[in-house]
């Protein structure tokens, strides 16, 4: 407890959950985005049965809940039906890619209408102290079918409907950002792409970091960004914000996947550190040199402009995913037909 405490005092991250205890062992959301480190005990309980449940053939079952009252965000009495079906729609596109049969639990926290700040944002939840790199509790629901917390959901999400939206799966038009597009991209913050760090390399949740964090490497020296193995999970690189082309991502799907196998896909490390953010995003543009994808392309940078649809997974997204402990489905064709 006192370790979340101190955890909870600290951050600023994408989105990151600090969560709750249980038994022994606290637990925290890290919302992505905004970096704020949030107690299991101030979030919404995840009761299951008063979502709606998304089963997807031969792969996860999603339990949605929205935490909206009547008439407003995803209850909206105009748009409120589209922008569930985009949730649907996002997860079904997810959940056909993953080749496992668990469970996650996700939650839309009350939605935002100020259109300040961020689209949206979210996060997982970790266990404070894990001494080791873990994927958090989506990536353990999904892929062992054990809840690792009943109390709380997998997967927090808050939206700002105050922006100006596309709220269904047609096509993004001039002046609006894409649900579709948006929600993709915080789910996969959801599903582990996500980094713990604070500007200075420490973590914002004590004694855990992130399986995406665990395969980062600062490309000069040739240093990884964190020492390996459980316990010795020291920062060992020289900054965080160097610029582009400083850190990159070391999985091995995600080169095979990419370019070409050139290269690994460079991670975003903007010269001012915004916690939440940095390091939680692939650069962009990457370090493509030609050829397919384009980097405009990924899902996982940083910001989208208006009038911009990011749907699919460029490979490598896909390959950072089976790098993290995923196993997709599909994996050649899949791939194949998301090369654009
Ligand atoms: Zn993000």
């Amino acid at each position: 407890m006192l370790m979340s405490r101190k955890v909870l005092g600290a951050a600023t991250v994408c989105t990151l959950l600090i969560a709750g205890a249980t038994e022994a062992r606290d637990a925290v959301l890290l919302r992505g985005h905004s970096g704020e480190v949030v107690p299991a005990s101030s979030l919404p309980k995840f009761t299951g049965g008063s979502g709606q449940k998304l089963t997807i053939p031969g792969g996860p079952t999603f339990n949605i809940t929205y935490d909206d009252g009547a008439g407003v965000g995803f209850n909206d009495a105009t748009h409120g039906a589209n922008r569930k079906a985009v949730v649907d729609a996002v997860l079904t596109y997810i959940g056909e890619r993953l080749d496992h049969t668990g469970t996650c639990d996700v939650v839309f926290e009350t939605s935002q209408s100020d259109g300040t700040g961020f689209l949206a944002s979210a996060g997982t939840l970790y266990f404070v102290g894990e001494n080791d790199y873990a994927g958090g509790f989506a990536f353990d629901h999904l892929t062992t079918g054990t809840d690792p917390d009943g109390g709380s959901a997998d997967i927090y999400c808050t939206v700002d409907f105050g922006y100006t939206w596309n709220n269904d799966t047609g096509p993004v038009g001039p002046g609006e950002f894409d649900l579709y597009s948006t929600l993709l991209h915080e789910m996969t913050h959801g599903l582990g792409i996500a980094s713990l760090t604070n500007s200075d390399g420490t973590s914002q949740i004590a004694g855990t970091r992130t399986s995406y964090d665990n395969l980062l490497f600062q490309i000069s020296g040739d240093v990884k960004v964190w020492a390996a193995g459980p316990g010795s999970m020291n920062f060992q690189a020289s900054s965080l914000n160097g610029g582009t082309n400083t850190v990159e991502f070391r999985g091995a799907q995600s080169i095979a996947d990419y370019a070409g196998g050139a290269t690994f896909p460079r991670v975003d490390t903007p010269a001012v550190f915004a916690a939440g953010s940095s390091v939680s995003h692939f650069q962009s543009p990457n370090s493509i040199t030609s050829g397919s994808p384009t980097p405009e392309a990924t899902v996982m940078q940083r910001s989208t402009p208006p009038n911009t649809e990011r749907r699919e997974f460029v490979a490598f997204e896909l390959g950072a995913l089976e790098d993290l402990g995923y196993t997709i489905k599909n994996t050649s064709s899949s791939r194949d037909w998301l090369m654009y």
